[in-house]
């Protein structure tokens, strides 16, 4: 037996499978189907690390196939690559939908190809821990597979309802129905107020009415705790009659406190889709109207289907991105006000894509959530040290340049000692590079950051506290946090001109720093009336468009170079 992961390739078309085994055949051991029927048999004989398919074959093709592999838990959770046609975006986005792992596009480009191959298997790899995690609390719930019926409602459970739904939508495939996920807003508090079976109560006449609203043409079950779905022909939906019912049913039962359940749902457009994905569905529409008084449901549209494709393509490309150095950083300066001189710089990422740009707004907050921002962050350093270097080479007064750590860093065992590498490989002095860091750190392991904010400090990095006043714990993070600058978010000089209140907090932030001895910035400038405003107030380190917006490393040289003479 090799040790090394197996690959399955299936395609029809022999040469495809030859070109695919070259390029893989080092890495990996491979075994070739030329039809999904074929393939399925091969997974069920063998353990597969990664299966690459194609979507045209006779006997099944690519979207049965992954249908097929989906539906069954023992091999949901193999990736799926799957190859289609040049321009097929359509069914590349509904396998993606399908949930294929990555697409890659015929003519094959064996660098892209190998790229997304391991950025697959790295998603794999971060994804094991879940993945285990998951297996525990499927053994429990396999303890309670032969059970049905959830013993306190008497309703389908989780199980049983994912399997009788992708039945019943299959034996009835020209009925369209809907997926709706209800639940009910802040159940704990009834918990808490009243006794458990006043909880249990509620509950159980939900599901009462829940049952009796599908009759024998849908079905409903409790998923978990307080949460309910429903699986109903979309002809027979009426949401606001089902609220206004489930409302007075509930209210019938006297209890003294307004219960109040949300619904989202999903209209399934795609049949194909495992269960499981179609509830992800609706549950997010309810998420979007969760805390509105005047809303109880939404549909799953468009909007949120371009957002799912949408980040789907980020994480797709991040990869190839990082090393085709579609990222570059921008630099937005910092000036004094007084003297118009240039006092500083921030590095901003930027994500340069097919001739556009992505937002960083979009991006960052999903690397935050799959981890891959710390390498993004660690690669920006780097940008930032040899802007720096080259300040220096050019015999410029150098203009240090701060760069954000997500909070994720501070899981990483090795942070400042790569810092320090940065530092010694570009041979800076270590003041010039500084660090912006926010409170989503603090609040997640105060102690830890702590401790490393010494570190950095010990060692000559100058600390900035990003984002300042924007979370919940700002003031109490001053009080242990021992930084040397505070950037003021940008939304207390924004509100400055709408009201004097804003003014006065802002003038006692500036006023808090320098009895603390800190640097003041203040970011998001960008009216005449707000830095002078600002000047009245004592504060004259100045970000934001009304002096400079970011600006790409060449300009932002020229920049400094004018401002020195040079
Ligand atoms: P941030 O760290 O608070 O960065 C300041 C943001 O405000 C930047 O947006 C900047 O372009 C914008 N800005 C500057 N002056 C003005 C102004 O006068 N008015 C307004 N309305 N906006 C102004 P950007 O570049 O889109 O970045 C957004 C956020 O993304 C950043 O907020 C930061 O949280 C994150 N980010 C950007 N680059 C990186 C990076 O390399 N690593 C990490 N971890 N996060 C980054
Ligand atoms: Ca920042
Ligand atoms: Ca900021």
């Amino acid at each position: 037996m090799e040790d090394k992961p197996v690959m399955l390739i299936v395609d029809d078309v022999e040469i495809n499978r030859v070109v695919l085994t070259q390029f893989f055949q080092e890495e990996y051991q491979i075994i070739e189907a030329e039809n999904g029927k074929e393939a399925l048999s091969v997974i069920e004989e063998q353990p597969i690390s990664i299966v690459l398919v194609d979507l045209v074959m006779p006997i099944m093709d690519g979207f049965q196939m992954i249908s097929m592999m989906k539906r069954n838990d023992q091999f949901a959770g193999i990736p799926v690559v799957v190859m289609t046609a040049n321009n097929d975006g359509d069914s590349e986005a509904r396998a993606m939908e399908m949930g294929a792992a990555d697409f890659i596009t015929k003519p094959y480009n064996p660098t892209i190809v190998r790229c997304r191959i391991r950025n697959v298997m790295a998603r794999e790899e971060i994804e094991w821990r879940r993945v285990a995690q998951v297996a525990q609390n499927r053994q429990l719930m396999e303890m309670h597979q032969y059970v049905e019926k959830d013993s306190l409602t008497g309703i389908y459970n989780r199980e049983a309802f994912y399997r009788k739904a992708a039945e019943l939508m299959q034996e009835h495939h020209q009925t369209q129905y809907s997926i709706v996920y209800l639940d009910i807003s802040c159940f704990k508090v009834i918990n808490d107020l009243f006794r458990i079976e006043t909880g249990n109560l509620i509950l159980k006449t939900a599901a009462f009415y829940f049952n009796m609203l599908v009759g024998e043409e849908g079905l409903c079950s409790r998923i978990e705790a307080d949460h309910f779905v429903l699986c109903v022909p979309t002809d027979k939906l009426d949401m606001d009659k089902m609220i206004a019912g489930l409302d007075s049913t509930i209210q019938s039962l006297g209890i003294s406190h307004n219960i109040v359940f949300y619904a989202g749902i999903y209209p399934v457009d795609n049949a194909y889709l495992p269960i499981d994905q179609m509830c992800d569905r609706a549950h997010m529409a309810l998420n979007r109207i969760k805390g509105r008084y005047m809303t109880r449901f939404a549909y799953y549209d468009k909007a949120m289907r371009d957002q799912m494709i949408e980040e789907q393509m980020i994480v797709r490309n991040m990869e190839y991105a990082l090393q085709e150095r579609q990222f570059v950083i921008n630099l937005q300066p910092i000036y004094n006000s007084s003297t118009n001189g240039i006092i500083g710089a921030e590095a901003l990422v930027r994500w340069n894509y097919n001739k556009g740009h992505i937002s960083p707004g979009k991006f960052i907050p999903i690397f935050e959530n799959n981890g891959f921002i710390v390498r993004l962050d660690r690669f920006v350093w780097e940008e930032a040290c040899k802007v720096l270097r080259a300040q220096l080479d050019a015999g410029l007064d150098p203009v240090p340049v701060s760069v954000n750590l997500s909070r994720l860093n501070f899981y990483s065992q090795d942070l400042l000692e790569f810092l320090q590498g940065l530092i010694k490989k570009y041979e800076l002095p270590t003041n010039l590079l500084k660090l912006e860091i926010t409170e989503s750190a603090y609040m997640e392991n105060p102690h830890q950051l702590i401790a490393m904010v010494r570190a950095f400090r010990g060692n000559g990095f100058s600390v900035m506290m990003d984002d300042f006043g924007s979370g919940y714990s700002s003031l109490s993070m001053l009080k242990d946090l021992p930084v040397d600058v505070l950037k003021i978010d940008m939304a207390f000089v924004q509100e400055v001109d709408k009201s004097s209140r804003a003014g006065a907090i802002l003038e006692s932030i500036v006023g808090l720093g320098k009895h603390l001895r800190m640097e003041v910035v203040v970011e998001g400038v960008e009216t005449k009336e707000q830095v002078d405003f600002l000047e009245k107030i004592g504060c004259r380190a100045i970000q934001g468009y009304y002096f400079s917006k970011p600006l790409d490393v060449d300009s932002f040289m020229g920049l400094v170079k004018r401002s020195q003479g040079i």
